[in-house]
């Protein structure tokens, strides 16, 4: 069928169902054959992940199956393995031709590969996080501390402590956002332990954990909140392997073609845009990309494709469901201000809405 006067034909594989690839794969579908290989059936919104921890029913609008907004999209629910000039290879022995390639595998994502697992799975973490009266969180970056500000909000009965081995939480922006949080997670009653690391060990289920510097802490439960790697290992053997800088990082040019590759972009947490890693920006790159292979595949000549430009550093870091606190260009601001921006919702209605969803379930 003709839209916009372009045949469809043109293969496009999305490698990675994730905020970047998920929104490429929806705004290209009319545009071309689209294909997303992903090894979960569903895509996951990972900022709402902590508030699905102390309300699992929250994660019935955060975990959306692929074939609920790709209706027209085919969707391959595997590990791709590997790229070769004309073919994207997966884990289930399957190889995928395609005339565009977009990789958007930021990181490796979550062991549970069906949504009624990944359900489950809150499920399970509530009953933790309900039966323990004291909590461990090692790791004080923004899952670890998202994590600690739901729990101290919505269990406030419950020890809280958090051990980070950085001298600051939040190393990702900057000193004052940290400090305010330091002192607001203080005000919950959360401890907080800086320049540590904990034993690994030490980390079984319950009982006394044992920090770098010798403290020892008593808790009936943990989780460890530290960052996922980045989800690039499956590229070194790949035609891609010499595109990789020194953090697993995709480089591209300012149209987001991996270098050296013109018919290859990279969009989201995996590239080496000089920026912050957010979703928002995955989803900037998913546009600006989309917008470029529906020009490519019109015909368009090169020279006319869209460009990118780094973003200045804006972070929203929830703490509870009222308040927060945000990172932007003019400082650093907290409270109920950045709570309303963020905190209630987690921007899951938007995103929904993003996808062409609406932000509520039937
Ligand atoms: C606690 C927390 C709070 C955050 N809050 C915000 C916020 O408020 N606002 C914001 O904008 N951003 C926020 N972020 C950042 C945001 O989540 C990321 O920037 C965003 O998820 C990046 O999207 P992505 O699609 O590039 O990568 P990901 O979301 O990591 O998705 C990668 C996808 O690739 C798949 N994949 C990996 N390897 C393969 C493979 N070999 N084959 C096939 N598929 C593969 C994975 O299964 C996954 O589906 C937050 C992050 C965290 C952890």
């Amino acid at each position: 069928m003709a839209i916009d006067g372009v045949e469809k034909g043109k293969k496009v594989v999305v490698v990675g169902g994730g905020i970047a690839g998920g929104t490429i794969a929806k705004a290209l579908q009319p545009h071309a054959d689209v294909i997303l290989i992903d090894p979960k059936e569903y895509l996951e919104i990972p900022w709402a992940r902590l508030r699905s921890m102390v309300e699992p029913s929250f994660a019935e609008r955060t975990l959306i199956k692929h074939s609920e907004y790709l209706p027209d999209a085919t969707v391959i629910t595997s590990h791709a393995t590997n790229i070769t000039a004309h073919e994207v290879l997966t884990a289930d022995g399957q190889a995928f031709s395609y005339d565009y390639l977009v990789i958007a595998t930021g990181h490796p994502g979550s062991n549970e590969l069906s949504r009624k697992d990944r359900l489950q799975q809150f499920h399970k973490d509530y009953a933790k996080i309900k039966s323990s009266n004291s909590i461990l969180i090692v790791g004080g970056g923004p899952t670890g501390v998202e994590l600690a500000g739901e729990i101290a909000v919505d269990f406030p009965e419950k020890r809280v402590t958090i051990v980070h081995k950085g001298q600051r939480l939040l190393e990702f922006i900057g000193p004052k956002a940290s400090k305010k949080t330091l002192n607001w997670l203080v005000s919950k009653k959360v401890e907080v332990i800086l320049g540590q690391s904990v034993d690994w060990e030490s980390l079984s289920e319950g009982g006394v954990y044992v920090t770098s510097g010798g403290e020892k802490i008593s808790a009936d439960s943990h989780f460890v909140c530290v960052g996922q790697p980045v989800g690039s290992s499956w590229l070194h053997g790949s035609i891609l392997a010499q595109s990789l800088d020194k953090k697993g990082l995709l480089t591209v040019d300012e149209n987001l073609r991996v270098k050296g590759h013109d018919n290859i972009f990279a969009i989201g947490d995996i590239t080496d845009v000089p920026e912050l890693k957010q979703g928002f920006l995955a989803q900037k790159h998913a546009s600006v990309v989309a917008k470029n292979l529906t020009l490519l595949i019109k015909g368009t000549p090169v020279k006319k494709l869209a460009t990118y430009t780094a973003s200045p550093p804006i972070a929203l870091v929830s703490l509870g469901r009222k308040e927060g606190v945000a990172q932007l260009p003019f400082g650093t601001i907290s409270g109920c201000l950045p709570g309303k921006i963020k905190s209630k919702d987690l921007f899951v209605g938007k995103t929904r809405k993003g996808l062409g969803l609406s932000s509520q379930l039937a």
